[in-house]
C-alpha cells in the first residue's frame, strides 16, 4: 500500500543563509532519496496551517513575528533561527502537512493509516511563545492538538528521537494528560532540557544518552524505559519527531547511531500503533544535518513505516 508524504516547495525556499546547518539541501535529499527508494510512495502537497489550528499552541505574538514580519532577506529571531522571506510560508506547509496527515490517518478510510511529512523548517524546539533551534511553528504540537480537538482523541503520544531534546513539545503538553512525550536525547547538548525528573503531570518520559552512545546503548534505552510507558498509554495515535541527528555523521552532536536504529525504532512504534491505534502514526522531519546519514536514515524510517 502507498504511502502518503506530505511536502511542499516553499520548504524548500526557507533560506536560511549560506553555511547555515539547517538547509535547503538537507530536504532536497530526503525527497530525492525517497524517490527512488519508495517509488510506490503517493506525494501530496501540503496544504496551509489555519490561523486557528496554530493558535491551538501558539500565541497571537508568535504568529505576528513568523506570518507579518516580512523581511525583504533574511533577519534572525535568536542566534540560530532565521526568517526569510520564504519563511512565513515554508511554515504554514510544514505544520498544515501534520495537520493533513493526522486528517489522513483518522479519515477512517485510509487503507494506510499513517503518513511521512518531508518538511521543513524543523518543529520541535519552538514553544508557544517563541521560534527558537531553526524551528518557527511546532509542527508536531499543531498536529497533535488537531488530533485532541478535532477527532476528539484522549490519548495521543509524541515520540521524539531527535538528538534534540523537544523543548518545545514537552512545553506545550507538559499539563495535558491527553497526550505523552516521549523522548531519547544527547545531555549536554542544546537545548539543555530533557531531565529525566522533567515528568510533566507524569506525561512527560525524558531519557538522556551520553555522548558517544551507539545503537545498542539507544535500543536498550527504548527498550526497558521508554518504549513499555507509550504501550502502557495505549496511545489512539503515535506521532513521531523524527529526527536523524543522532546518525553517527551528523556534525551537530556526538551519538553514533546507523540508519538501521532509525529502522528498527520505527519498526517498534509501527508495533505499538498496530496494537492500540489501529495502525495509525503521522512521522514528521526534525533534523539530521549530514546529508548522507539523514537520507539513509529517513530511507530506513520510510520503509519501516510503509511495511
Ligand atoms: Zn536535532
Amino acid at each position: 500500500m502507498p504511502l502518503p508524504i506530505y511536502t511542499h516547495s516553499a520548504c524548500l525556499a526557507h533560506d536560511t543563509g549560506p553555511g547555515h546547518a539547517e538547509r535547503s539541501e538537507r530536504l532536497a535529499s530526503v525527497i530525492a532519496a525517497l524517490r527512488e527508494a519508495q517509488p510506490d510512495a503517493e506525494w501530496r502537497e501540503a496544504p496551509r496551517a489555519s490561523r486557528g489550528q496554530l493558535l491551538r499552541v501558539h500565541d497571537d505574538a508568535l504568529l505576528h513575528a513568523v506570518l507579518e514580519t516580512a523581511p525583504h532577506t533574511r533577519m534572525w529571531l535568536d542566534p540560530d533561527t532565521v526568517l526569510s522571506p520564504q519563511s512565513a510560508e515554508a511554515a504554514l506547509r510544514a505544520a498544515g502537512a501534520v495537520v493533513a496527515a493526522v486528517d489522513h490517518a483518522l479519515s477512517g478510510d485510509a487503507r494506510l493509516p499513517r503518513a511521512f511529512c518531508a518538511v521543513r523548517p524543523p518543529g520541535h524546539h519552538a514553544t508557544g511563545e517563541v521560534a527558537m533551534g531553526f524551528c518557527l511553528f511546532n509542527s508536531i504540537a499543531v498536529g497533535a492538538a488537531h488530533a485532541l480537538e478535532r477527532y476528539g482523541l484522549r490519548r495521543v503520544a509524541i515520540v521524539d528521537f531527535d538528538v534534540h531534546h523537544g523543548n518545545g513539545t514537552q512545553a506545550i503538553f507538559e499539563r495535558e494528560p491527553r497526550v505523552l512525550f516521549a523522548s531519547s536525547h544527547q545531555m549536554p547538548l542544546y537545548p539543555d532540557t530533557g531531565h529525566p525528573s522533567e515528568r510533566g503531570v507524569g506525561n512527560i518520559f525524558n531519557a538522556a544518552l551520553p555522548p558517544e552512545a551507539n545503537g545498542r546503548l539507544f535500543r536498550e534505552i527504548w527498550s526497558s524505559r521508554l518504549l513499555p510507558q507509550i504501550d502502557a498509554f495505549k496511545p489512539q495515535l503515535v506521532m513521531i519527531s523524527a529526527g536523524f541527528d543522532a546518525h553517527a555523521r551528523d556534525p551537530l552532536a556526538q551519538l553514533r547511531l546507523q540508519a538501521e536504529d532509525f529502522g528498527w525504532i520505527t519498526a517498534e512504534l509501527v508495533a505499538i500503533a498496530l496494537r492500540h491505534a489501529a495502525g495509525r502514526i503521522v512521522s514528521t522531519l526534525e533534523g539530521g544535518y549530514d546529508l548522507q546519514g539523514l537520507s539513509a536514515s529517513c530511507v530506513a524510517h520510510v520503509a519501516a513505516l510503509s511495511d
